[in-house]
């Protein structure tokens, strides 16, 4: 196969790779760059779809010989939008789709190129499920290696608490396992450092029974949002880890730009008539309003949401945890949602509890283990005349928010200028993180992500 790449490949290396090497005049080129959001427009000088793990050890070894600038894409969802690179390599997972499960050992094999969406099709065959993104178009890597929030993260931790072991090819291009037993300092950093470690080609995570859930969406008009953020903290503060309930504002999805207070839930309870009773309170806000919640495949849970996130969409993102989830705090996001310029945006605030908050902060690389509540402003938009009044209603509406939070953000839900927080999505592990980039990736090939400097 010949082709003409702007990033010269050695012959042997592109003779013997298995997936394909894009330059900017290829076919697919065009569709192989973009990302999730929109917004992001770079241009690598190769993209390296890669088909299996000798690809990606070419890919880094070829990146950090040829001293080019690497970026790692997994499903592409992260709005900061660091999976591209402008004029470097862009080592792209998308095509390493393999899920393999094990029923009888209730473990899971998947590949760094998978959706949640082809994660849970292949765990519902044998009725088992891992808590996975709440969108299932998201990447399974990106968001296991920050930490990975969703609908089972009450009853069964977040998605890196059920990572067993993890395959990933280091800045040396040596391919190495991590878990418990081997290179455990590796496993511990990976589990919330994010790509800074190197690139994980497949991913082992337990996987738990869920079969069905009872769950869906609750909504009423934005004007009672009193009323209903009252009856939401009242049920919340006493659900059971198998219940994981979110708040957030959100636009009706006709069109019509109508506000609306909506809680999203799911209770992955077996016991049908305690799950009924623990989901009553918040049954009752939809009453009210509208109910759109009923026992459901687990899989259809997991993608209720994705119509409202569609690829291509611009995005910009502001997130950070909450001191506590006050009437004071939802007033200033009610009143910011009542001038927000456009109709495709959500602020949704996620909440820790059960066995995500039981882990000890420094257990994993992930230090935020709660109880607590991180909103996050979703902003979503279409056309480009729009971008600098959205992205200025985003900013206006964080800051207004400030008073009400802390410190500590996520870094999955962190935007491209936030270099300047990384620091905070690791709070007490951060030292600990510096040192084992000192030892994993000392020249800081792995930089394009929300970078932990080796240098500190
Ligand atoms: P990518 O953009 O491909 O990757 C993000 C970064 O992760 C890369 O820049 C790279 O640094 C690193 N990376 C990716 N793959 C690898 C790899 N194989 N090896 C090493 N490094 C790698 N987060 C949650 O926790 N829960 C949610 O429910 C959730 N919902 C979301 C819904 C939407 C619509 C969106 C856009 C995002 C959501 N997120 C959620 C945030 C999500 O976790 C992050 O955007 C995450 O980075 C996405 O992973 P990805 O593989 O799709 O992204």
């Amino acid at each position: 196969m010949t082709q003409r790449t702007a990033v010269s490949v050695p012959l042997d290396v592109r003779e013997a790779f298995a997936g394909q090497l894009l330059s900017p005049s290829d076919d697919g080129y065009e569709e192989a760059r973009r990302v999730h959001n929109g917004l992001i427009d770079k241009r690598p000088g190769l993209i390296a779809r890669c088909h299996t793990v000798a690809d990606v050890a070419d890919a880094v070894i070829l990146g950090r010989d040829d001293q080019l600038e690497i970026s790692v894409r997994g499903g592409g969802h992260n709005v900061a939008g660091k999976a591209v690179t402008n004029g470097g390599v862009m080592i792209d997972l998308a095509p390493m789709k393999g899920v393999r499960v094990d029923p009888s050992t209730r473990t899971v094999w998947a590949q760094g190129g998978v959706t949640w969406r082809d994660y849970n099709r292949a765990t519902a065959l044998h009725g088992l499920a891992t808590t996975g993104g709440v969108v299932s178009t998201t990447g399974i890597a990106g968001l296991t290696l920050g930490g990975g929030e969703g609908w089972l993260m009450g009853k069964h931790g977040m998605s890196i608490d059920n990572l067993l072991s993890a395959e990933v090819v280091t800045a040396t291009g040596d391919v190495v396992r991590a878990s418990e037993r081997d290179n455990p300092d590796l496993f511990w950093a990976i589990r919330g450092g994010g790509g800074n470690f190197g690139v994980v080609t497949a991913f082992e995570y337990r996987a738990h029974p869920v079969r069905t859930v009872l769950g869906g969406i609750v909504a009423q008009p934005l004007t009672g949002w009193s009323d209903v953020l009252d009856s939401y903290a009242g049920v919340v503060e006493h659900a059971p880890d198998e219940l994981t309930a979110f708040i957030g504002l959100v636009h009706a999805p006709d069109g019509t730009g109508g506000k609306l207070i909506a809680t999203p839930f799911c209770h992955c309870g077996t016991d049908e008539q305690r799950a009924t009773a623990e989901v009553k309170g918040l049954r009752e806000i939809g009453a009210h309003g509208v109910d759109l919640s009923g026992r459901i495949p687990y899989t259809a849970m997991n993608t209720m949401l994705d119509a409202g996130f569609p690829k291509g969409t611009l995005n910009y993102w502001k997130s950070a945890f909450l001191r506590e989830l006050s009437t004071e705090a939802m007033a200033v996001m009610v009143e910011a949602f009542q001038r927000c310029p456009s109709a495709m945006t959500s602020i949704v605030i996620a909440r820790y509890h059960g066995a995500t908050s039981r882990v000890d902060p420094s257990a994993t690389a992930f230090p935020h283990r709660g109880p607590g509540f991180s909103p996050v402003i979703l902003t979503q938009w279409v056309d480009p005349a729009d971008t600098d009044a959205n992205i200025a209603w985003t900013q206006a509406t964080f800051e207004a928010l400030r008073p009400y939070t802390d410190d500590r953000v996520y870094v999955n839900n962190l935007s491209a200028d936030d270099a300047g927080v990384v620091r905070h999505a690791y709070g007490q592990n951060w030292a600990r993180l510096v040192e084992l980039k000192q030892k994993y990736d000392p020249g800081n090939l792995f930089h394009l992500n929300h970078n932990i400097d080796p240098a500190g």
